[in-house]
């Protein structure tokens, strides 16, 4: 249920209809917009049509919310979520989040040579995964807490935000140490126990749609986020599943949009995992923008040939400054904002 607030609530009247909502068992959402302060009340579907919500003082009125997600919807929130990463990067509201990386963290001195040639291109966020979710049990599954120090010191070496990937709610409580930013990776996107985890926590959340996941399964997923207490969630687009193995997956750009219709939440795409080929980056990369998307999420490796992990979808640190300028004078043109480098 949203709750509308008189234009002339005061704060009195919010806080005594928080303390009403929160007795009557059910959990809620402030939303101060331009125009009007929304409350967005969370619980059981039947107790909460059932609940006396209007007669609470500074109601002015109350709807149902007639999408599946409730706190991820636009009905909640009609302005664009913008917040903050950390080093005073934004996401949202028109600014470029780069993210930027190797896909595993392989050591210290590759990790910064990597960092530092992405820092110079113009990312504003670095990459790298300690806990590889591989489709093989004898693929090389990442470097694990020793892997987050590095990441760790790189990032502060830098002045950069770090994101890594969580792969199980035991291990949020150790991630959330060395990261400013934790990603749900695409095949954990429904794991509903490691999204309530997250969700408990105040760092932002880089969500991946899974690879059979419709968008209103992405969102639902978000809402599970949201619903734990945690509003800084990010979606990412990294392509789907399907019959052509030309590309490693299928980039739903439509995505880029049709979540932003439905959601105010930033969106971001990955051209690496959805193309898995260096080739089709660039142009994908631009595409994206064009689409709307409020950043790019890419894989970069000095030495793609000897990496550990996705090497062949790897795009050169010069390759990367190439794509970076060019997304620029897009969003220039386009008229977004272009991140300074950090
Ligand atoms: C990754 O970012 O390295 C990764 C494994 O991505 P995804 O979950 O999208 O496959
Ligand atoms: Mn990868």
């Amino acid at each position: 249920m949203i709750i509308v607030l008189k234009p002339d609530c005061t704060e009195t009247q919010l806080s005594h209809l928080c303390d009403k909502v929160r007795e009557m068992g059910f959990n809620y959402e402030v939303s101060r917009g331009v125009k009007r302060t929304l409350v967005g009340v969370i619980g059981e579907e039947d107790r909460l049509r059932n609940a006396p919500l209007r007669a609470i003082p500074g109601v002015e009125d109350v709807m149902s919310v007639l999408k599946p997600f409730k706190l991820a919807s636009r009905e909640f929130k009609s302005e664009d979520s913008v917040f903050d990463l950390g080093r005073g990067v934004k996401v949202g509201g028109g600014n470029l989040l780069l993210i930027a990386g190797p896909c595993a963290i392989e050591g210290e001195d590759i990790l910064l040579e990597i960092a530092k040639a992405v820092r110079a291109a113009g990312a504003n966020v670095l990459r790298g995964g300690a806990f590889k979710p591989r489709t093989s049990p004898y693929s090389f599954q990442g470097m694990g807490e020793e892997g987050l120090k590095i990441l760790r010191r790189v990032g502060d070496e830098l002045h950069m935000p770090v994101v890594t990937e969580v792969m199980d709610p035991r291990q949020v409580e150790l991630v959330s140490r060395y990261t400013d930013m934790f990603q749900i990776g695409a095949r954990n996107m429904q794991n509903f126990n490691l999204l309530n985890e997250v969700g408990q926590t105040k760092q932002p959340v880089l969500l991946k749609r899974g690879m059979s996941a419709s968008v209103e399964d992405l969102l639902m997923s978000a809402e599970y986020i949201l619903a734990s207490g945690n509003q800084r969630v990010i979606l990412c687009e990294r392509g789907i599943r399907s019959f052509d193995k030309s590309t490693r997956n299928l980039l739903d750009l439509a995505a880029v949009p049709n979540a932003k219709g439905l959601s105010h939440l930033p969106i971001i795409v990955d051209p690496s995992h959805a193309t898995g080929r260096p080739d089709l980056i660039p142009a994908m990369s631009y595409a994206s923008i064009a689409a709307g998307a409020d950043g790019v999420h890419i894989e970069v490796h000095s030495c793609p040939e000897k990496a550990m992990s996705d090497g062949p979808q790897a795009l050169l640190p010069e390759q990367y400054s190439d794509v970076v300028q060019k997304m620029r004078e897009l969003a220039k043109l386009l008229g977004r904002e272009v991140p300074q480098p950090v």
